[in-house]
């Protein structure tokens, strides 16, 4: 898959593609990710990206001129048709792990990180396909927002993360947050590890996992569990999960 990303500051960039999971995802070939800055396309001397808003009032909105030529360069790396131009954008949609997903049926995806007070409305309104937020608070970049949506993104490309069973097991992939994680030793101070675990019996770590995280999405947040179907083994662990609370 690939992704290109418009930013004014490209460097922010370099940590996330060359460390960790993203980082091996480009090394190994199985992510393409490249930047493209609107500056590079201002055609004053100033190389100007930005003005004022009509009507007044704080900030600077991003000009049209430079962000199209930045999308068309961005339009000519992308070799197929299913492509998605997305703007981080805190007026977006909210980001989610079935949205990442969904993403990578596409050929690639066009990431635009806003800043200053935004980008001109007709660019978005002619340009733009999606918006997407990661969440109800506003930071001062997409720069942030199109990391976040790289790195899901990245963990559900096949191959990415040694152990399948790593993001079959996450939260949110189900509608569940994950279950508690213990490590050595078995027993400390601060506690000892639930017997379950150390059983050796597949099934009852496999119950003792579905009820914890039945039990953590039930305590944190009960609205996921409104929007599921439960198999009768989940009904009788979540009763239990009730039961106890
Ligand atoms: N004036 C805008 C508003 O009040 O909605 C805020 C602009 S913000 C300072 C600059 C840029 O940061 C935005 O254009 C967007 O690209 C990015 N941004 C800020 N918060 C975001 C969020 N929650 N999700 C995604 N992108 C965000």
């Amino acid at each position: 898959m690939k992704v290109v990303i418009l930013t004014l500051f490209p460097e922010m960039f370099s940590a996330q593609n060359s460390l960790g999971v993203v980082g091996r995802a480009i090394g190994d070939g199985r992510l393409e990710v490249s930047l493209i800055n609107p500056r590079d396309f201002a055609q004053d001397k100033h190389k100007t990206v930005d003005d004022r808003p009509f009507g007044g009032g704080a900030g600077m909105v991003m000009r049209i001129e430079p962000l199209l030529s930045a999308l068309k360069s961005a339009r000519e790396q992308m070799s197929g048709t299913l492509v998605k131009t997305v703007l981080l954008s805190p007026s977006g949609v909210v980001f989610q792990q079935v949205t990442a997903i969904a993403s990578l049926s596409l050929e690639g995806l066009i990431l635009i990180c806003g800043r200053y007070e935004g980008l001109d409305q007709r660019f978005v309104a002619r340009y733009v396909d999606e918006e997407w937020s990661i969440g109800d608070y506003v930071i001062s970049g997409g720069e942030l927002a199109a990391m976040v949506v790289v790195d899901a993104l990245a963990r559900h490309i096949p191959g990415v993360l040694g152990n399948k069973q790593s993001i079959i097991d996450e939260s949110h992939l189900d509608g569940r947050l994950d279950y508690p994680q213990y490590t050595r030793p078995e027993n400390a101070a601060e506690g000892s590890v639930p017997g379950e675990l150390l059983s050796g019996d597949h099934n009852k770590v496999r119950l003792y996992r579905r009820r914890e995280a039945l039990r953590t999405t039930f305590e944190r947040r009960p609205d996921l569990l409104t929007q599921q179907l439960f198999a009768v083994e989940e009904r009788r662990l979540l009763k239990e999960v009730i039961d106890t609370n």
